[in-house]
């Protein structure tokens, strides 16, 4: 089965390593498939203005430079590790109330997406997009204080989006996503390096972005494992 993480950040926004090293971290411990995901932070409330300040977001402007590095990285890994880099962001919503806040992977994204548009736009243009829709923690996290329970709360209207949940995100595991029943995938939201560490999806597919997308969203042979190295 493919080892896979598809939730990790870099120096893009608020990661502490830099891409290429990333790529090595992941090469090294041999990983098949990874999804670079940086934030894309609304820039409507008030700590979405902090982080458009202090540059912990993918913005407009800079989105074809992250693009293309992610693609020349993504070259490089395959060379060096047979490891597939796919490239991807969070779209982040964050208001003071978890009960506002959302965040969103979108796997194999080809343009920017604003995160400030409506939840219906995002999802939409993700669509057209041929990408890959994922709620990501998507209930109560241990020793969080900001949780991101909109999505979850509002389950009835967007589920019908959403292609697979996080049903466990580094070390939280949300029993939630089993009992209704939804396809699931597991992601380490890589930021330091000890964040290796955590839950990681395993896939029974081949090593391609199709099968991969088609894996996930059909959900038959998933699997989750803690990855201890
Ligand atoms: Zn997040
Ligand atoms: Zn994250």
């Amino acid at each position: 089965m493919l080892l896979c993480d598809f939730h990790i950040h870099t120096k893009y926004s608020d990661g502490s390593i830099e891409l290429r090293k990333v790529v090595d971290i992941f090469g090294q411990a041999g990983f098949d498939v990874i999804a670079i995901t940086d934030h894309v932070v609304n820039g409507d409330s008030l700590i979405g203005k902090f982080a458009h300040r202090f540059r912990f977001t993918i913005t407009h402007k800079n989105f074809n430079e992250y693009m293309e590095n992610i693609k020349y990285e993504a070259q490089r890994a395959w060379n060096k590790y047979e490891m597939l880099v796919i490239p991807g962001v969070e779209i982040s919503k964050n208001y003071l109330s978890s009960e506002k806040s959302a965040h969103i992977l979108i796997l194999d994204i080809k343009d920017f997406i604003p995160a400030c548009e409506s939840y219906e736009n995002i999802f939409l243009e993700a669509k057209k997009q041929d990408a890959l829709i994922i709620a990501c923690h998507p209930h109560h996290m241990r020793g969080e204080i900001r949780n991101t329970l909109y999505l979850w709360n509002n389950r009835d209207i967007y589920g019908k989006y959403i292609d697979a949940w996080e049903i466990a995100n580094r070390d939280d595991v949300f029993n939630v996503v089993s009992l209704k029943k939804y396809p699931y995938i597991a992601n380490s939201d890589f930021h330091k390096p000890r964040h290796l560490y955590s839950w990681k999806t395993l896939l029974n597919c081949e090593k391609d972005i199709i099968s991969i997308k088609r894996c996930i969203k059909h959900n038959k042979g998933v699997a989750i494992t803690l990855f201890r190295g």
